[in-house]
């Protein structure tokens, strides 16, 4: 690389994101050191964008780095945790300034956003992927899991749901639609909002929870399934946005919203004793958060459509007998 991998680290990452005093040492030494709140618990989690696969190649720079936290900030919001430190494992192919410095802007505008420091990583050359771990903490014993729902909880989704998908087909020449759609929706799949701070007030009302990342009615599946249950959601239930409805119409629409990837809302069980709690501290008007369905106890997921239940296949959503 023309640029030293060390002036790289030194000119794009070592002051990037929030500056935290409980970073004892940061970006330079061997590892970081960070100094964990009294009476929490660690959270980490992990993920990796391969170019071509998780984003399309030519993606903007500072949406790749937007979406790399992005992701990762999603899945401690599903936890009802709170993010702090981020580690960023970057293969370039080559060290071309203008798209690190606009993917490094991408990072560090989300990461001051949500008080994340960038503790460390490290810098490969290779074909583009970018993995960051995000650490955070949760008061002990408080973290929302997939796993803590019943049978009869009911089921939320956050924001609206298929947009995300659809402005990848937009990215990737598949969908043709109006400039104000376009922009709205590809907006969605370049600049995912995780739902940080629902999550966090989600502790103490949620009985599970998990973010919503590879559609759904599959990401519904896995909390009821983890759960002991199934899931029930009501077709005519899943929220969706004025642009994706103008694009596609109520039908496809409520299919890619159903099956689509990449939206990062949060879909969360709550007890029928915990509704009226939830609903005084997070007026779903102004949290954006819709009743979507329930936990059963047959396993599976399904779509309950006008009384009868469809069923997922490949094809797409097929009524069911
Ligand atoms: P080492 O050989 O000890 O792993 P490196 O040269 O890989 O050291 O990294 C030097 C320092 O820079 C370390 O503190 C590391 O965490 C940090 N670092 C390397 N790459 C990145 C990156 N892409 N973003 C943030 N910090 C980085
Ligand atoms: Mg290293």
């Amino acid at each position: 690389m023309a640029l030293s991998e060390f002036a790289l680290i030194e000119r794009y990452f070592r002051r990037c994101g929030a500056h935290r005093t409980d970073v004892r040492l940061g970006v330079g030494d061997d590892a970081a050191l960070l100094a964990v709140p009294g009476g929490s618990e660690l959270v980490a989690a992990i993920d990796t964008l391969v170019a071509g696969v998780h984003f399309p190649h030519g993606s903007p720079p500072a949406s790749i780095g937007h979406r790399a936290l992005a992701v990762n900030l999603s899945d401690l919001a599903a936890m009802g945790a709170r993010p702090a430190w981020a580690l960023l494992a970057l293969t370039l192919p080559e060290a071309d300034e203008s798209w690190l410095e606009e993917f490094a802007t991408g990072f560090n505008d989300l990461a001051r956003a949500h008080g994340v420091a960038l503790v460390g990583g490290d810098t490969t050359r290779g074909p583009l992927c970018i993995s960051v771990q995000l650490l955070g903490h949760v008061p002990a014993g408080e973290a929302l899991t997939r796993g803590g729902g019943s049978v009869g909880d009911l089921l939320f989704v956050s924001g609206t749901c298929g947009d995300a998908a659809a402005g990848l087909a937009i990215e990737q020449g598949q969908l043709e639609t109006e400039p104000e759609a376009r922009a709205s929706l590809r907006e969605r799949f370049l600049w995912p909002a995780p739902r940080v701070a629902l999550g966090e007030r989600l502790r103490g009302l949620a009985s599970a929870c998990i973010d919503v990342s590879d559609g759904l009615l599959g990401d519904a599946a896995r909390l009821a399934s983890a759960s002991q249950a199934g899931a029930e959601l009501g077709w005519a239930d899943v929220p969706l946005s004025q642009p994706l409805l103008e694009v596609l119409g109520e039908e496809r629409a409520r299919e890619l919203a159903l099956g689509g990837g990449d939206d990062y809302e949060l879909c969360f069980a709550v007890p029928r004793q915990n509704i009226a709690r939830l609903t005084a501290q997070l007026p779903p008007q102004e949290w954006r958060y819709t009743r979507i369905g329930r936990l059963r106890t047959e396993p599976g997921a399904v779509v309950v459509r006008d009384g009868s239940v469809m069923e997922f296949s490949h094809s797409g959503y097929e009524h069911f007998r």
